[in-house]
């Protein structure tokens, strides 16, 4: 798999303004020069923002997680003006979490930014090595669900409307492609870029990245000069979003612009967006949801009815050796 933009030849020009060209975009059929190809990355995420979005004075909590995508949307999205603040859920990986973390706080400090750091153990209970630890399989599926409740969550408690998040278009298109597979209709209703607030307590939610694609996203951080933190999450290698990604990367190379094609076709179908049904406050935590117990808290009874079930077993195993009855 390509990781980068195609490296150009001395005599390449800009496709807009003629100048030696820096990096070419074969899904675009075009070439760009530096300022030229920062114009087209800002331009692709004004461009969502006309069909959808936040309004320009909405102040905007970004998710971030210390990786490219999510400081290169802090980042654009602060090009652009928005009035921005950092959210970062620190997952309590070992090496990792504290490289993560001081990615965010360098990239915040290098540009002034406001930012707020919230840990997933303090949060739920447990950090994210002691749910796998316990449940031990399709740890990215509960992680994924826990990152999205608790970012709703703590955008709500930290009093914005907006949650902004750096999926791009390579993890949307591979996500669409496996909701469509696996016929999971509520979620590809969930897939759009802007999802309006469908409760006071939750918040909208809005990926600016979602038309650039990974490599141009690299390419934007090297020019920026922001620097994510290196190295991927030790967990990443179970999620079966990666064949899915895979697949279409294979049939891009082969007809650039199929990844484009997919997203944006199923973008441009009129739908239903969002959640059916109405919400009520969670038995357990309040939190408003579509059901009694709200994803979270049913989760954390299974984390924790696991845990138990396995103390016991290790106590069946290993009883206490019976007190000695040996007498001098
Ligand atoms: Fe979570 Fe999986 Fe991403 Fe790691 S790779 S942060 S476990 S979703
Ligand atoms: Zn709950």
């Amino acid at each position: 798999m390509q990781e980068n933009l195609p490296k150009m030849p001395p005599q390449a020009k800009c496709t807009r303004c003629r100048a030696r060209a820096a990096v070419s975009l074969p899904s675009h059929n075009s070439r760009f020069c530096t300022a030229c190809f920062l114009h087209f990355f800002r331009t692709a995420v004004t461009r969502g923002l006309k069909k959808a979005g936040p309004e320009k004075d909405t102040p905007l909590m970004v998710a971030v997680s210390g990786g490219k995508d999510s400081l290169t949307a802090w980042a654009v999205l602060d090009d652009l003006g928005f009035e921005t603040r950092g959210l970062h859920l620190n997952l309590g990986v070992e090496g990792y979490a504290d490289a993560s973390r001081q990615a965010v706080a360098d990239f915040a400090k290098s540009r002034g930014l406001p930012w707020a750091e919230y840990s997933l153990k303090q949060e739920f209970g447990y950090s994210l090595p002691e749910i796998y630890d316990i449940l031990h399989y399709k740890i990215c599926a509960v992680c994924g669900k826990l990152k999205r409740h608790f970012l709703n969550r703590l955008t709500a408690r930290q009093g914005y409307s907006c949650l902004a998040t750096g999926h791009n278009l390579d993890d949307e298109a591979s996500r669409l492609l496996g909701n469509l597979v696996g016929d999971r209709q509520e979620f590809v209703k969930r897939q759009y870029f802007y999802l309006p607030s469908p409760h006071p307590e939750i918040p909208a939610r809005f990926k600016p990245l979602y038309r650039l694609e990974i490599k141009e996203i690299r390419e934007y951080c090297r020019m920026q000069d922001i620097r994510p933190v290196q190295g991927g999450c030790p967990y990443a290698t179970g999620a079966t979003s990666h064949y899915y990604r895979e697949a279409l990367e294979h049939l891009e190379e082969k007809m650039p612009g199929t990844k484009r094609g997919l997203l944006f076709n199923y973008l441009r179908k009129p739908k239903e967006l969002g959640f059916s049904g109405g919400f009520t406050p969670c038995r357990i935590c309040g939190q408003p949801c579509p059901a009694e117990t709200c994803p979270v808290c049913a989760l954390k009874k299974r984390v924790q009815d696991m845990a138990a079930r396995r103390s016991a077993h290790a106590q069946n195993c290993n009883p206490e050796q019976p007190e000695s009855t040996h007498t001098d």
